[in-house]
């Protein structure tokens, strides 16, 4: 072979290889956390039927799929933390993360009443809370461990939100 076909089938190669390439990748960036490897890091337990059980567990996954979700799986997923997330449905309303250590030490189990859509200020005014606000507010306490709701709503509620297109909320 003539060392010009030799490059022009090397050329044509790439070109096969690249075109294959492109074909084959996704057209968006896709989620960090695809929903299956979410299973083995979070637990779900307490007062809840398969259904409800699967709303939250839709929910968190979508949580999950915003950047600022992402990192909270990332987080979560890292071992970082001294356990596994954990949600603990119930019928009460109760929506907060558990401390270890009493005013010094958040846990990581958050407690969660799908049903509960508490009102939050917003900047379009009072709103139910969805169950992604809901959660995404508690991975702030559970996963990042902050203390501060108005760091948490800064940090980690108002992002997810926004990367949700929900309205922000205003305050705690
Ligand atoms: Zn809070």
């Amino acid at each position: 072979m003539k060392r010009a076909n030799a490059i022009a089938l090397a050329f044509g190669l790439a070109l096969v290889a690249v075109g294959v390439w492109w074909r084959t990748a996704p057209a968006a960036v896709p989620p960090l956390a695809p929903p299956l490897a979410a299973a083995p890091h979070v637990i779900f337990r307490g007062d809840g039927d398969a259904a409800e059980i699967a709303a939250a567990r839709g929910a968190l996954e979508r949580v999950f799929a915003t950047p600022t979700g992402a990192r909270a799986f990332e987080r979560i997923a890292s071992g970082a933390l001294a356990g596994p997330l954990t949600i603990e449905l119930n019928r009460r309303g109760a929506n907060f993360t558990e401390y270890r250590v009493p005013g010094r030490e958040l846990g990581e189990t958050i407690f969660f009443d799908p049903s509960s859509h508490p009102l939050v200020e917003t900047a379009q005014g009072p709103a139910p809370a969805y169950a992604e606000t809901v959660l995404a507010h508690e991975l702030g306490h559970a996963v990042f461990k902050l203390t501060s709701e108005q760091e948490v709503i800064d940090a980690v509620e108002n992002p997810v939100r926004e990367q949700l297109g929900l309205p922000l909320r205003s305050r705690f």
